[in-house]
């Protein structure tokens, strides 16, 4: 609101943009009493606005509205931050009045902009036949992976549902059931710990299918983000995505979720260096050359050592290369390793040697110096990495468990090692992956009931939990499969966003309480008593 020359200007807001108003307060007096958040009533006539007052910034920045007619219809209290675009206020406030907060025009255009890749998704999957069926939220405790969220019963002391971890089981059901090609928009509660981008619901597009192989679910996904790319972002994207096996990702990129905007690809150099001393003893000595890495200084190098200490892999190794080779193991090199290794003037060789830890602290590697180098663009890389392990070992109590979901048919050729080698066992598994981050995960599923049966026993899962599931295999059950990408996380991603909960309207904190709604929070004991639950003293 700016007074001006008699005349007060306002910027008006509503869900598309922003209206200049010119009002005549000695015509319309309530405007001397107008605040900044007040929702109004206005009528009045548009006019060009006069020559030198355009603003070509603005959308409506040509015309303005003189305004004959204003009433207010809601008053606002002084809001307790600044709504602006650029926010001052922290998260926490922001969330606590986050009705207040979504007024922000960014937070409008993330909101707006979740909507039309979810309206992409569904235009691209009704398109081709698939129909939306939602599933129940109530359910039984069926851990899939994270711990559940209980809710007791009233009508039926000491019993309990549990909150869907997913649609999975339900959508295996429905295949069962004859339906071809599901999906649903489902909310996703799992009670995991805090993790800076979790949530502890999340949204997902669901998907299954029947007679399909990895190839089949690969193309439809790709035409979904095609469709999505197109529709939302305007920009062509190119498929088939590439496709990686799980160890392949692993030795190349040192993680299951390479971001392959850049190269700097993991290479094995053991026969190169392996008589030297720091190597000899060494099963794994890999590395990667980082193209103009010569740009990373010494400093950056002694943290990276440091840090690669803390973490038990031993320290780094590096050579650069400008007239003569310095580093570390500089001595090593010489003009042919260094051609095999592609490592030319201006680079940067980095190596570690130990056990298979280093994988991983070479795929973490490789992105820091990715970010120090500033290499990272904004364009999107796509691809899958497939035939993840079926199982690992829990830290915790050295068991067997899912790595991703038991539900997942093993690979033909691995179905003999069940039983015997079990982290031998490949599954029929795959993830959607996009400049690092994993979009969505899914699987080709088991349909016979004694296959999945003998991955609840090796897991140490209880059969008679999922007795539904198992029943159902029985009944002429096809072969099917799917995927769930995940939406947040991908509207986080193709908006440019780095906060999950900025393409959330209403999320919880990183300490998943809401702090809008003041939850968690405590009950009144006559509704405790209702439950059947008696609080523990404390
Ligand atoms: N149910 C899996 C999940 O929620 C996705 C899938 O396998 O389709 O992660």
């Amino acid at each position: 609101m700016r007074n001006l020359g008699g005349l007060v200007f306002i910027d008006l807001r509503d869900r598309t943009g922003i209206l200049q108003l010119v009002v005549d307060p000695k015509k319309i007096p309530e405007t001397q009493n107008l605040g900044l958040q007040d929702c109004v009533y206005v009528a009045g006539v548009v006019r060009e606005r006069p020559e030198g007052q355009k603003n070509p910034k603005m959308a409506t920045g040509d015309v303005e509205l003189e305004v004959k007619k204003l009433e207010v219809l809601g008053k606002s209290k002084v809001p307790p931050f600044v709504v602006e675009d650029e926010v001052k206020a922290g998260e926490e406030l922001r969330l606590r009045y986050r009705y207040l907060d979504l007024r922000r025009e960014p937070m409008q255009r993330s909101i707006i902009f979740r909507h039309k890749v979810i309206t992409a998704m569904r235009e691209y999957l009704n398109k081709n036949s698939f129909i939306e069926i939602e599933t129940p939220i109530l359910t039984r405790s069926m851990p899939e992976g994270a711990r559940d969220y209980l809710v007791p019963s009233r009508l039926y002391p000491e019993k309990f549902y549990a909150l869907a971890q997913s649609p999975q089981m339900y959508k295996q059901l429905l295949m069962v059931a004859g339906f071809e090609r599901y999906y649903q928009i489902a909310r996703c509660m799992r009670d995991e710990d805090p993790r800076h981008d979790r949530q502890p619901e999340h949204t997902q597009i669901d998907i299954e299918m029947s007679f399909v192989n990895e190839h089949d679910v690969f193309k439809l996904t790709e035409g979904m983000f095609v469709h999505i790319f197109k529709t939302v972002m305007h920009q062509d994207l190119k498929t088939p995505f590439p496709q990686l096996t799980y160890r392949e990702a692993i030795e190349k990129y040192g993680t299951d979720k390479p971001d392959i905007r850049f190269g700097m690809e993991i290479i094995d150099v053991k026969k190169y260096v392996k008589d030297s001393a720091p190597f000899k003893d060494k099963n794994e000595v890999r590395g990667f050359v980082a193209k103009s890495g010569n740009a990373v200084s010494r400093k950056k190098l002694d943290e990276f050592n440091a840090w690669a200490k803390k973490l038990g892999v031993g320290g780094i190794y590096w050579a650069k290369r400008e007239d003569k080779f310095s580093g570390s193991i500089a001595t090593l090199m010489d003009e042919k390793i260094a051609a095999v290794l592609g490592f030319d003037k201006g680079d940067l060789l980095l190596i570690a040697a130990g056990d298979e830890r280093i994988f991983n602290f070479l795929g973490e590697l490789r992105n820091e110096i990715a970010h120090e180098l500033n290499v990272l663009t904004d364009e999107f890389k796509f691809l899958w990495v497939r035939d993840f392990p079926i199982f690992e070992i829990d830290e915790k109590t050295k068991k067997y468990v899912a790595s991703h979901h038991i539900f997942t048919q093993p690979k033909e050729e691995d179905i003999q090692y069940i039983e015997t080698d079990p982290l031998r066992v490949r599954g029929r598994l795959y993830d959607l992956v996009c400049n690092g981050n994993e979009l969505a995960s899914g699987s080709i599923r088991n349909h016979n009931r004694q296959l999945q049966e003998r991955l609840f026993a090796v897991a140490n899962m209880d059969k008679h939990k999922y007795t539904m599931l198992l029943d159902a295999l029985e009944y002429g059950a096809p072969p099917h499969g799917g995927i769930a990408p995940g939406i947040d996380r991908i509207v986080m991603i193709l908006a440019g966003l780095k906060s999950i909960r900025d393409v959330i309207a209403f999320p919880k904190t990183t300490t998943a309480q809401g702090l809008m709604e003041g939850v968690p929070d405590s009950v009144a004991p006559e509704q405790l008593k209702d439950l059947h639950i008696k609080l523990e003293e404390n």
